[in-house]
């Protein structure tokens, strides 16, 4: 099995998010949020390589729900928006 890995996705920018969510460099690990997102529940999540933490945070300014996946063998991992 050839290690590539997944393309990276396309950013989500929605109407309702704030300026700040719209910053947010997303699917690109260790970018910064922006000190509106509030931390929420965590879950490890079994991959291949071992085990991932997913967190959740909410933006107080504009309801966006975002999830901070740390994943040190997928630099595609980090900020991705749920969809509400
Ligand atoms: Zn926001």
């Amino acid at each position: 099995m050839p290690q590539d890995l997944p393309p990276r996705p396309e950013p989500v920018i929605t109407e309702t998010m704030c300026e700040a969510c719209v910053a947010v460099q997303q699917h690109w690990r260790r970018a910064k949020g922006h000190p509106e997102l509030m931390q929420g529940t965590h879950r490890a999540v079994a991959h291949k390589h071992g085990s991932v933490t997913i967190t959740k945070y909410r933006c107080e300014r504009c309801g966006t729900i975002w999830e901070y996946e740390n994943n040190k063998v997928n630099r595609h991992a980090g900020w991705s928006v749920l969809k509400r």
